[in-house]
């Protein structure tokens, strides 16, 4: 019998459960909205239930919104912490699936397990350590591979709140983000772009200036991270960086703001091979909590 293990990609706006042995091989998927806790994590324990009374799933992988506690010494370890999310503050979210289900689970923050997926299922990352994952969305948010272990820390990286330069004669927009003014996510998230043009970044035309506001601000994040992590990939993910032309942008920009200090030639001359799109593409994030499942039982 094969073996399968379980994913959870448990989202702000949607849980997505997988049951799989890697990204070719996908037995049973399901995903819902986000409502309740109970009711979310009802229906996630329902849809793994079948498959570990069969012991088709022999561990889980959970990848979730935060912030969360990721420290295994801490009482509340697993819990979604501090979220403005309705309801979902304090939440045992780990706690509540293993009890009912009682196998090994793996647990991690959504954008680092989107990382430990691009980094655990393409076997050219698996050279390019360190590696990080930025999703640029509802939220901005950045996980990162350290020698082939996700990044945790105090807490876990933060760094879609970066602090960056805002020029507020050439953007006079203040940010959404409530707690800081001139953080990254509060002035290029999809939200923010939604409130500062009147309508959704999606909608918004190839030649509007937003477009180039917002590559100069993801390239303020990308010239920050590579300063800070010298990383060898960046996977740029998320929905904003689906718009055409859009990452070529990002590509230049970082170039223009780094001026050449940093003397690799993966920045000066291959930057395509550095900041690239997810080979995983949406499935990031629930292929690395399937490894996350993985290396939870080895
Ligand atoms: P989430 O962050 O909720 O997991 P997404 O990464 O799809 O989901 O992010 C949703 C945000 O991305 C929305 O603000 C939406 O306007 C924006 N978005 C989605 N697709 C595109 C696109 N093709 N071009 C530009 N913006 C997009
Ligand atoms: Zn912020």
């Amino acid at each position: 019998m094969d073996t399968f293990f379980g994913g959870i990609e448990a989202g702000g706006t949607k849980f997505v459960c997988v049951v799989a042995s890697g990204p070719d091989k996908v037995l049973a998927q399901e995903r819902f909205a986000t409502t309740s806790p109970d009711e979310t994590i009802g229906r996630t324990i329902n849809f793994f239930t079948p498959f570990v009374e069969s012991k088709q799933v022999r561990s889980l992988g959970i990848a979730a919104f935060g912030p969360v506690d990721l420290d295994k010494n801490s009482s509340t370890y697993g819990y979604i912490t501090s979220t403005p999310k309705p309801g979902w503050a304090q939440t045992n979210l780990l706690g509540a699936i293993r009890d009912a289900l009682k196998i090994p689970c793996g647990f991690d923050t959504d954008v680092n397990a989107a990382a430990f997926g691009e980094y655990y299922w393409v076997s050219e990352n698996r050279e390019l350590d360190p590696l990080l994952y930025i999703t640029v969305g509802t939220g901005i948010g950045v996980g990162g591979i350290v020698n082939g272990k996700t990044l945790h820390g105090l807490i876990h990286p933060e760094a879609g709140h970066m602090f960056i330069p805002h020029d507020r004669k050439v953007d006079p927009f203040p940010g959404v983000c409530p707690f800081h003014e001139d953080c990254l996510e509060g002035l290029a998230s999809g939200p923010s772009m939604a409130k500062r043009w009147g309508q959704p970044a999606e909608t918004l035309p190839d030649d509007h200036p937003g477009w180039d506001l917002e590559a100069k601000y993801i390239g303020f994040l990308i010239s920050n991270l590579l300063l800070n992590f010298s990383p060898k990939r960046i996977v740029l993910g998320g929905g904003v960086p689906q718009h055409t032309g859009f990452i070529p942008k990002v590509r230049k920009l970082v170039q223009q703001q780094l001026n050449g200090y940093i003397q690799s030639t993966r920045v000066t001359e291959t930057i395509e091979d550095l900041i690239v799109s997810p080979t995983l593409g949406s499935q990031a994030g629930v292929m690395g909590a399937i490894a996350l499942a993985k290396t939870a039982i080895e």
